[in-house]
């Protein structure tokens, strides 16, 4: 297959690495020229704008930081759509909001393109394996076209309905990830407080009823204060915010994802946002116990 693929950031560059391992012809482009290189060297083509990547393409896919990035991809003059062809599969694997994955997909009809919603769960190391999950909104037809791909992305692809589906899906997925890691922050911050020998209170959380696997994956870079990104601050926030906002259409109110986005708020006014979310548990920390430890 002849592969597009927009967005080589810590999800994109694992991804776009299993295509081109597995053969795929792959065109990439990336806002950060310096980024795509790699993938040039190992034999993908640099495409010198979405548009002019997306020509001759059979399948485009995108994974970029959200709503505003995806929009200025797709559309416009220099836009993936202006270069695709009828009949061209488009995906977005980027977590983005219901809205905007269904105004996408009436401009992809118009070119004659099927859109899928196509978000992840897995991080960094699930991309750079192959094991991510995919989470899927659009038509079945274009689904059987995408599984393929989807198949050298991830261990699992789930259809969960109609264009927008797959996004709806994924900021219910992460707003319950923002939840934990919110709340592990303070418990963590409230560890140190207390003096607590810090290993032996994380490994009750661990081993216990809190011990989920965002629980036994990111208390330890709380704890050791590795803030190396598999998933920007910024972009838990983004999904807070898109969740919220997706939550309020429905009549549903998000109560404790909206205090969770205050604490990132937070983080991020303190400069973390480009730092691995792990981090919203800097500002919690009482600063007499940091110096403490440090010394
Ligand atoms: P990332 O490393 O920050 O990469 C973001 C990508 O978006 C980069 O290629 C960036 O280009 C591009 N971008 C940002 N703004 C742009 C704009 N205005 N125009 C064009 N390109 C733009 O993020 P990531 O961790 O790979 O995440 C990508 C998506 O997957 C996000 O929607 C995220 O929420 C979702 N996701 C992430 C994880 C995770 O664990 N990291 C897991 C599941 C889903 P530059 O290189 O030029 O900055």
């Amino acid at each position: 297959m002849n592969v597009a693929f927009f967005g080589l950031g810590v999800m994109g560059s694992g991804m776009a690495s299993r295509l081109l391992q597995s053969g795929s012809r792959l065109v990439v482009w990336n806002r950060t020229r310096s980024r795509a290189e790699p993938f040039v060297a190992q034999g993908a083509r640099l495409g010198a704008s979405p548009r002019e990547a997306a020509v001759g393409a059979d399948a485009i896919v995108s994974m970029l930081a959200d709503d505003v990035a995806s929009r200025a991809v797709w559309l416009g003059a220099d836009g993936a759509l202006a270069g695709a062809a009828p009949g061209t599969l488009c995906i977005e694997s980027s977590t983005v909001s219901p809205a905007w994955c269904e105004e996408l997909a009436r401009a992809a009809a118009m070119t004659g393109c099927a859109l899928l919603d196509a978000p992840v769960t897995g991080s960094k190391a699930q991309a750079a394996s192959g094991e991510l999950r995919f989470l899927v909104g659009g038509a079945p037809d274009a689904l059987d076209r995408a599984r393929p791909l989807f198949s050298i992305m991830g261990r699992e692809t789930l259809h969960l309905g109609a264009t927008g589906a797959g996004a709806r899906m994924k900021l219910i997925n992460n707003f319950v990830c923002g939840i934990q890691a919110a709340a592990l922050a303070e418990g963590v911050a409230l560890i140190e407080a207390a003096g607590l020998d810090r290993d032996t209170a994380f490994s009750v959380l661990a081993t216990g009823a809190p011990g989920s696997p965002l629980v036994k994956a990111v208390g330890p870079r709380m704890i050791g204060r590795d803030y190396t990104v598999n998933f920007a601050l910024a972009l838990m926030h983004k999904d807070l915010s898109y969740s919220i906002a997706e939550a309020d259409r429905a009549g549903v109110a998000l109560r404790t994802a909206a205090t969770a986005r205050e604490l990132f708020a937070t983080a991020m006014g303190r400069g973390f946002g480009q730092s691995d979310f792990a981090a919203v548990v800097e500002p919690l920390r009482v600063p007499s116990v940091i110096h403490r430890q440090e010394q």
